[in-house]
């Protein structure tokens, strides 16, 4: 069945190719060769233009042998957090990390490897199936950049699949959040801190006085906010005319999302407009929120699969997104599967080569699962 050492050297391979999130050339054109001479359709969008990195997403298609057959696809991303050039992969006791001074990458070419082993073994182990997908994604690093770009209309396929979460092989993201991001600009007045500190309104208290009466941190079981920089600078003796503040907030719940930055954004206003100064609020939705449950085909065929491997299921959601939350909110139902890294975005990420070897497996009984 799998081949535990094309497997790992494959995982060896991608992983020393350099591919820092913006920086996907080299590893978008490997995997085209690659996908090409597995025999595959592959292709290449446009969407560098719009995100500025390097590749677009790269979408290769393995022909289904029954055109009556349902499609699906896989989805992984191609590039990684920093830093992550020159990984020297070490193996111990079965298990694969960096050299300690870098990342490894298992995220996500733990998923990639996954892609490439399970068309190996279609070709080798041959079963019926409609046309299957492979989008491996660029910019996942950089807010899911590229999936946010990617035009759906380029896929058949019906429901998917992204390799790309921390977790025993078998657990499925059935949810994960919606996530909002928040810029203020929070604008006082300058004057003489000595000389006539009451005729300035200072920024900083305003921004100080307004991020307390914001709820924050966890709000509840399903939303998170968080302040990620504050930034207000000047000399002492002036006082601070201008605080910018960045800031998300998450939610499982579209209402709730709605709901905790209506009010961070009320704090600023209100706290601004009290202490004479004012506070212009910018909202960016960087992606959707994705909620299934077990009856929901894209979950039922997974749960299945997992279950003819004697494994056990565990229906999970999480508090991070994937692109799986741009594609389910694109309309194609999409749920992020475990794939056994663990403490990636660290320069201790490591993976065991059984859980390397186990996805393609699982991936393999979807296929199986997916034309029943
Ligand atoms: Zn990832
Ligand atoms: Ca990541």
């Amino acid at each position: 069945m799998i081949n535990r050492e094309r497997v790992v050297e494959q995982f060896l391979t991608l992983v020393q190719i350099n591919s820092e999130t913006t920086k996907e050339r080299q590893i978008a054109d490997y995997l085209i060769e690659k996908f090409q001479d597995l025999g595959l359709k592959v292709e290449e969008d446009a969407t560098a233009e719009i995100t500025g990195h390097q590749a677009g997403n790269i979408i290769a298609t393995l022909k289904g042998n029954d055109p009556n057959k349902p499609s699906i696809y896989f989805t992984a991303h191609m590039d990684t957090v920093v830093p992550g050039n020159d990984v020297k992969p070490v193996i111990r006791e079965e298990t694969i990390y960096s050299d300690g001074t870098t990342i490894l990458g298992a995220d996500d070419k733990a998923g990639i490897t996954a892609i490439i082993e399970l068309i190996h073994q279609l070709k080798e182990q041959p079963t019926t199936h409609g046309d299957i997908s492979f989008v491996i994604m660029s910019g996942e690093e950089s807010s899911l950049a590229g999936s946010r770009q990617f035009d759906t209309s380029r896929l058949t396929a019906d429901y998917g699949y992204a390799l790309d979460s921390d977790g025993d092989i078998g657990t499925i993201i059935v949810g994960a959040p919606a996530q909002i991001r928040l810029t203020a600009l929070i604008k006082g007045k300058a004057a003489h801190a000595g000389v006539q500190p009451e005729k300035g309104v200072s920024a900083i208290s305003i921004a100080a006085k307004a991020v307390t009466q914001m709820p924050l941190g966890r709000i509840d079981q399903e939303t998170t906010a968080n302040i990620g920089s504050f930034e207000g600078k000047g000399p002492t003796n002036v006082v601070c005319e201008e605080v910018q503040l960045i800031a998300e907030a998450r939610s499982l719940k579209e209402d709730k999302l709605t709901k905790q930055v209506e009010a961070m954004e009320r704090a600023l206003k209100q706290t601004a407009e009290r202490m004479g100064g004012e506070a212009e609020v910018t909202l960016e939705k960087l992606y959707p929120n994705y909620n299934f449950t077990e009856t929901d085909q894209v979950v039922d065929v997974a749960t299945q699969a997992i279950k003819n491997m004697n494994k056990t299921t565990k229906l999970t959601v999480s508090g991070g997104g994937s692109d799986a939350n741009n594609m389910s909110g694109k309309g194609i139902p999409t749920v992020n599967l475990a794939v056994g890294y663990r403490h990636i975005h660290t320069k201790a990420e490591n993976i065991d080569i059984d859980d390397l070897t186990e996805v393609p497996l699982l991936m393999y009984h979807i296929v199986k699962e997916a034309v029943k």
